[in-house]
């Protein structure tokens, strides 16, 4: 059975008292620091695994100073000490932002670390106010660090909703750390009004502390895994899907067993663009299809299938496929295509074929024989296959 008083914590005939609970806990603090520091080093990629290792660094060096004070920690011990805590939040909170993306300013990060040296002026004397206060800057940069996690998240991941939980629950603890501060001034019945740090906190912190930073080893994991598979589904050079999404996603709209129509373009003399101005504006003219295809199909599916060739799967039948294949064709005839200097005239053709119960195989095979037409009549142009040509 476990049960507590605020100086011990006792477990069946087990005791572990407030130094020993402190020493574990900054045990395990340095182990996690290094540890996420090393896995930041195996993962550059993920930035955000050095911010929090170096947080947890800053927490153990803040219990460090106070530890080594021994049992009555000097005024400058505490200033000290709680800057590090506050500068540990605040690199805490900076990490959650470089995790979305977004730049940690030092303003943020540091913003906690002045308030308390502003704070500190006036309440210097009062123990119950140094400790409201600076619970109040820890439980303020947990809050916003899960704010930012569960705000500004820039892919669906799992573990994103444990990490804001347990930071919420930061906010919790701290809460309760600066309310008990302050309450055990007015409960003068309370015989240890000086222990703001208790051997029930070291221990809630001892459990918490691994679990956070496991949870933020598998928001890393799983943000690379998910930034992987991205790379995986799209080209590298238009930025638009490649053939692998452009399968996956057309084999889930054929499954539907509506009408849906495939759209096959091609540029017309490609070959010719690039042994006339080079590769690099040949390049650039990629550039320009895929982003025209994309604006007439903001959440539709296509993709480059390869070389010079793009597709789309539209869940239309084939009058309206062929009058949108028409609209992309004269987009990128009329769109100004310039490359070192010189405007380059290019153009391209387009095979549709339509079917309610046809496999995306089926539709590319015919949409490319109707392509093979439209070329042979004089490129520029968009026909759909006729059954007669299958
Ligand atoms: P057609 O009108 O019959 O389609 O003629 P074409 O010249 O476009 O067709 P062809 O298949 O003969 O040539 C395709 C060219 O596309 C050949 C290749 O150099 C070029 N190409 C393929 N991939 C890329 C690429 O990623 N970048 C550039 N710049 N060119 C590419
Ligand atoms: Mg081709
Ligand atoms: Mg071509």
């Amino acid at each position: 059975m476990l049960w507590m008083t605020s100086r011990h914590l006792i477990a069946g005939s087990m005791k572990l008292d407030l130094q020993t609970l402190s020493a574990i806990f900054a045990e395990l603090t340095a182990v996690l620091g290094a540890l996420l520091l090393f896995s930041w080093t195996l993962n550059r990629k993920v930035q955000a695994l050095a911010w929090w290792g170096a947080a947890y660094l800053l927490v153990l060096t803040a219990l460090g100073i106070v530890l080594l004070a021994g049992g009555k920690a000097s005024i400058n011990a505490l200033l000290l000490g709680n800057c590090f805590l506050a500068l540990a939040y605040g690199v805490l909170y900076g990490g959650c932002c470089v995790f979305n993306g977004r730049v940690a300013t030092v303003q943020a990060v540091t913003a906690g670390v002045v308030l308390w040296c502003l704070a500190s002026l006036l309440i210097l004397d009062d123990a119950n106010m140094r400790v409201i206060v600076v619970s109040a800057i820890c439980a303020a940069y947990s809050g916003f660090s899960a704010w930012e996690l569960a705000r500004r998240a820039r892919h669906p991941l799992a573990s994103r909703a444990v990490a804001v939980g347990l930071l919420c629950c930061l906010v919790v603890f701290n809460i309760f750390r600066g309310t008990v501060g302050f309450s055990l001034a007015l409960a003068f019945w309370m015989a240890l009004p000086d222990e703001r740090w208790s051997g029930p906190m070291a221990f809630a912190m001892a459990t918490f502390m691994p679990t956070l930073a496991f949870v933020f080893l598998s928001m890393a994991k799983e943000q690379l895994e998910w930034e992987y598979k991205q790379a995986a589904l799209v080209d590298s050079l238009t930025g638009i899907p490649n053939r692998r999404a452009f399968f996956e996603k057309a084999s889930a709209l054929v499954a539907q067993r509506t009408a849906v129509s495939c759209l096959l373009f091609d540029l017309d003399n490609f070959k010719a663009i690039n042994d006339r101005f080079g590769h690099e504006a040949g390049d650039h003219v990629l550039v320009i299809f895929a982003r025209i295809l994309a604006e007439h199909l903001p959440r539709g599916v296509f993709a480059r299938l390869g070389g010079e060739e793009f597709a789309a799967m539209v869940p239309l039948g084939g009058a309206d496929a062929e009058a949108l294949a028409n609209g992309i064709r004269r987009a990128f005839s009329s769109v100004d295509k310039i490359a070192q200097g010189a405007r380059i005239d290019v153009t391209v053709s387009a095979g549709c074929a339509t079917g309610t119960d046809a496999t995306v195989e089926r539709l590319l095979r015919e949409a490319d024989s109707a392509l093979y037409r439209a070329k042979a009549e004089g490129r520029n142009a968009v026909a759909s296959f006729r059954s007669a040509e299958g």
